[in-house]
């Protein structure tokens, strides 16, 4: 373009010239690779799943699993699924990734134990169109799963754009027996109030709070408000991040319901995950 900024490197003072447009579209293009190597991954669906084992720590036994999105081209740079769902969010791609990856993690759900449930993750752009809700109900029917196996864990920024067509679909959703669980929790803002709009089953504590080898006051205190006002509000609570048997003991000391974390089993690959429900844990 001829109306580019010319700039002289000063450094190399030999005359190098380079576009002032270039430099700042290399971040651009990095973004556009990105994106188109997020779109090919789910065209020739080189992506992946794993799944970690969430465990009752009522019933002592593991009693589902959440699935979790996984970079799946050797040939290209790894994406961290952080930035893998930010991209696809930003780039529309989320929704194909959405469908895909409920109907592999329902595809693979259909064949655990029947009382085993499914945790699905939901991106605030898949909602509030009516598209995602007839997703579930076709997928559910498709793979011959019952909704009640089926839980979505949104975070708490899914409610902030486009507030009453969300809660409108997920009260539908939820209406068919699926179970809508609020992840991350404690970490947006507005929480509370978002406990006040929306009937959430479950609440997921953020893993922040639990980081670190053992629980100090300050998260002692905050997990234990958690964990209350979950039993006040009638729902369960779920602790995510549990990297240590002194976390585990602590968090059941608090009453929290459930745990998922690296110390009861990381992630497993989707073709390696085979549910031993009856893996015991010592809690104290
Ligand atoms: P999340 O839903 O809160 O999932 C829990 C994350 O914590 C996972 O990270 C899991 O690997 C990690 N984790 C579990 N236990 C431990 C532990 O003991 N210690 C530590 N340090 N980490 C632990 P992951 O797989 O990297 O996923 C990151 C986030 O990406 C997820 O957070 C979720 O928000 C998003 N995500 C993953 N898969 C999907 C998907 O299919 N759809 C959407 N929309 N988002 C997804
Ligand atoms: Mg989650
Ligand atoms: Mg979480
Ligand atoms: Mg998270």
């Amino acid at each position: 373009r001829a109306d580019r900024a010319l700039y002289k490197v000063k450094s190399s003072g030999r005359g190098s010239f380079y576009y002032h447009d270039d430099i700042l579209d290399a971040e651009e293009l990095k973004k556009r690779r990105l994106a188109s190597e997020v779109r090919s991954a789910v065209q020739d669906s080189s992506l992946a799943l794993a799944f970690q084992p969430i465990y009752d720590l009522k019933k002592l036994e593991f009693c589902g699993a959440e699935a979790l999105i996984r970079w799946g081209n050797p040939q290209t740079p790894e994406l961290q699924p952080n930035d893998l769902i930010r991209i696809a969010e930003e780039t529309g791609a989320i929704n194909e990734i959405g469908t895909w990856v409920l109907n592999e993690s329902l595809s693979r759900a259909r064949a655990w134990p029947d009382d085993l449930t499914l945790s699905v993750n939901v991106s605030p752009s898949q909602l509030g169109r009516g598209v995602f809700r007839d997703l579930v109900a076709a997928s559910l029917s498709h793979h011959n799963v019952a909704p009640e196996r089926l839980e979505l864990e949104i975070t708490e920024q899914v409610l902030i754009k486009d507030e009453n067509n969300t809660i409108a679909e997920l009260k539908e959703i939820q209406a068919t027996g699926v179970r809508i669980v609020l992840d991350d929790f404690g970490t947006g803002y507005a929480s509370l109030s978002y406990l006040q709009k929306f009937p959430f089953d479950k609440i997921k504590v953020d893993r922040s709070f639990v980081s670190g080898d053992s629980l100090g006051a300050q998260s002692r205190a905050i997990v234990s408000s958690i964990a209350t006002l979950a039993r006040e509000l009638g729902i369960p609570c779920t602790v995510e991040g549990v990297e240590s048997q002194q976390k585990l003991d602590q968090i059941v000391a608090l009453g929290c319901d459930f745990a998922q974390g690296f110390y009861l089993s990381e992630p497993i690959k989707a073709e390696a995950f085979h549910f031993q429900k009856e893996l015991m844990f010592f809690v104290a």
